[in-house]
């Protein structure tokens, strides 16, 4: 039978250039997106549809910043594709790896020296996540303090930047610590048959995040304040009731702090109460009706099971990538090119000791960069499942009467956001996740209130 297993496993396998032209054509296939993106820009018409909605001014503007955006996207792929080549080309995978090693050794009593590879992958974790976050620095402060700055969304201060970003890697470290604990612990205790207890495993975790992160993590970062008794706690509440929505709280969180770009949602797993959160940014700047038409259309969400449908979506998804990875598992030939020393025995026997030279988690990072043409196609698929909810949710708020709401609602939190007015159909089928201002407007058959007169 066809063993990819054994097809894969040849020294000869030149893994390095692989997973580099992979990159590469990743790298120039967006870049391509981006140049079309970039061309459909110097339009100087709008689409029909926005034509009595959209401003001279704010149209102009849009296009200053889309354009902005489109550069640095441009700046930073090429930024992240040398990194990347850099480190492959000069095996700093190896390099860091020992360097945990050294640093776990330095830790850990001498009786686990040489045993522990979970311990030694949670130290070359740590050091990466410390090493990428230094890196991507210029690239933050740059998104925030130039780019956002420039064009008035930027309210995040110097010190709220440094603070947010301890607070991150603090948290990463804590919790995502005992989480790579456990996950490196299965394969650790089932090198074989890891799969369902990975899939298991993995699933849980994801439960917990959706459980865990909205009412824990979240509050560190911004201040949820329960929404005053009024005229639009009220309107929400009644709208919940008509359609038998579990609302538990609203609340309304500080999203001015970091920017003045608008949202609400709402979280909870499927079968239990719900918090709506809305940002104050849209609390403060729309009319009740507007924003409980937006939360008809989050309702609407709901309603269609789109949460239920994205979580078993993704589980298909890690299932594909877990059951690909069983075959790159132990690769010699993978951990050799890429500077690992691993030795394969006569008769295809591995001597354990030589086995923990094969740490896991090394193997699962090079092989994510081997499914990268898989993850492009990937990102078409999940960008149209999610613009098919967001279409969905939007007539569901139709269908509910807050047809003309919504669609003020949506112009006018375009006008604010200045998002991009002009969209190329390819670029949009791969980075959006939600269809363009035009396209929701004409699903949800809007016709203008001026036009009317
Ligand atoms: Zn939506």
């Amino acid at each position: 039978m066809f063993d990819l297993k054994t097809i894969i496993d040849r020294p000869n396998i030149p893994w390095k250039l692989i997973i580099s032209a992979f990159s590469i054509a990743q790298f120039s296939f967006e870049s391509y997106l981006t140049y079309r993106q970039y061309q459909k820009l110097s339009e100087t018409k709008l689409p029909p549809v926005l034509e009595d909605e959209i401003d001279n001014e704010t149209f102009h503007k849009s296009r200053n910043y889309s354009r902005a955006k489109a550069k640095f996207s441009i700046f930073s792929d090429v930024y992240n594709l040398a990194q990347k080549l850099v480190f492959i080309k000069y095996d700093f995978f190896p390099k860091i790896w020992h360097m945990a090693v050294n640093l776990s050794n330095a830790i850990l009593p001498v009786k686990f020296h040489m045993v522990s590879t979970v311990a030694q992958s949670l130290c070359f974790l740590g050091l990466l996540s410390s090493l990428s976050t230094l890196v991507d620095l210029p690239l933050s402060y740059y998104t925030h303090f130039v780019l956002e700055e420039k064009f008035g969304f930027n309210k995040l201060t110097f010190k709220l930047w440094i603070t947010d970003m301890f607070k991150s890697l603090s948290l990463a470290y804590a919790i995502g610590g005992p989480i790579l604990y456990l996950f490196l612990k299965i394969f650790d205790k089932f090198p074989t048959d890891f799969l369902w207890y990975i899939m298991i495993f993995l699933f849980v975790v994801q439960v917990l995040a959706m459980t865990i992160i909205p009412v824990f993590i979240m509050p560190l970062f911004n201040k949820f304040t329960p929404l005053e008794e009024g005229e639009l706690k009220k309107s929400i509440e009644n709208l919940a009731d008509r359609v038998g929505f579990p609302l538990d709280q609203i609340f309304v969180i500080d999203g001015s702090k970091r920017s003045s770009h608008s949202n609400a949602y709402f979280t909870g797993l499927p079968f239990t109460s719900k918090r709506i959160v809305l940002f104050d940014t849209l609390v403060n700047s729309n009319s009740t009706d507007e924003i409980t038409a937006v939360l008809a259309h989050e309702i609407g969400h709901w309603q269609k099971n789109h949460i239920v449908n994205m979580v078993i979506f993704s589980q298909l998804h890690t299932f594909l990538i877990f059951t690909l990875f069983t075959s790159v598992y132990r690769n010699s030939s993978f951990y050799n090119t890429f500077g690992f020393f691993t030795e394969r025995m006569t008769g295809g026997f591995i001597d354990p000791v030589i086995t923990k030279e094969f740490p896991i988690i090394i193997g699962f990072m090079l092989f994510n960069d081997l499914l990268t043409p898989l993850e492009c196609a990937m990102q078409f698929v999940m960008s149209l499942i999610s613009r098919t909810h967001e279409y969905q949710a939007d007539a569901y708020a139709k269908k509910l009467g807050y047809k003309q709401n919504l669609c003020r609602a949506l112009i006018d939190l375009q006008i604010k956001n200045l998002s991009t007015m002009n969209v190329d159909p390819l670029y949009s089928s791969y980075h959006y996740s939600h269809p363009t201002l035009a396209e929701r407007l004409t699903a949800l058959d809007y016709v203008s209130e001026k036009k009317k007169n």
